[in-house]
């Protein structure tokens, strides 16, 4: 079972992307840890990434591809994967669709776990960290006993710049620009699924379930 997620930065498809690893025992694929174990093993791949990341600069499709094609080629990726975060752009789906091709292979399903930008930016603008102690909190699904104070150190809690509305904003509309074409592309091979996002979390994973089957 070959599974890419789609969804936007805060629709949880990271959260789902475990339990469906957990639950299929499919490795969890995500780029950032890739770029992390390349970097660490010093592989030729890792040091052209490193490279790039060194100097804030993105990592080209084409390197990105190599990266996740080695990945998937290794042997705990025999029986599929769970693909976190690419890809994200159609020049990098066409890459992956030419490598699986090669083996005869394609991507079965692409989950776009869908949740309106409004409620995206309500989870995010009400998130609140602990700057001393790193303590997260959400006004109102986790929030501090005090108002505005940590529970744990007392310290007062501040809004990650990532969570600021207009940062988050900003994202959702790079995020829909590049991922538009990216459903049509699946939506055109026949493995697209929309999920409702907007579910308690297990709810979310239930109609997951449903569409990959209850096969192991
Ligand atoms: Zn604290």
């Amino acid at each position: 079972m070959k599974i890419i997620m789609l969804g936007a930065p805060g629709a949880g498809k990271g959260t789902q992307a475990i339990k469906i690893s957990e639950k299929y025992g499919l490795p969890h694929i995500s780029t950032g840890d890739i770029f992390r174990a390349n970097i660490k093993g010093g592989t030729e791949l890792g040091k052209k990434a490193k490279e790039y990341i060194d100097k804030g600069a993105l990592v080209p499709d084409e390197l990105t591809c190599d990266l996740v094609v080695d990945r998937i080629h290794q042997d705990d990726c025999a029986n599929g994967f769970v693909l976190d975060g690419f890809p994200r752009t159609i020049p990098q789906a066409e890459a992956l669709e030419r490598a699986l091709s090669k083996e005869n292979e394609s991507i079965d399903f692409a989950l776009d776990i869908e949740v309106p930008d409004e409620a995206i930016i309500k989870r995010m603008s009400g998130r609140r960290v602990c700057p001393k102690c790193g303590a997260s909190y959400h006004v109102e699904s986790v929030p501090p006993k005090k108002e505005g104070i940590c529970d744990k150190c007392g310290a007062e809690l501040i809004i990650r710049a990532d969570d600021e509305p207009e940062t988050v904003k900003n994202r959702l509309s790079v995020y829909h620009e590049q991922t538009q074409p990216l459903i049509d592309f699946y939506k055109k091979t026949g493995v697209f699924h929309e999920v409702d996002g907007t579910k308690p979390l297990d709810d979310v994973f239930a109609d997951v379930v449903s569409i990959l089957g209850e096969h192991s």
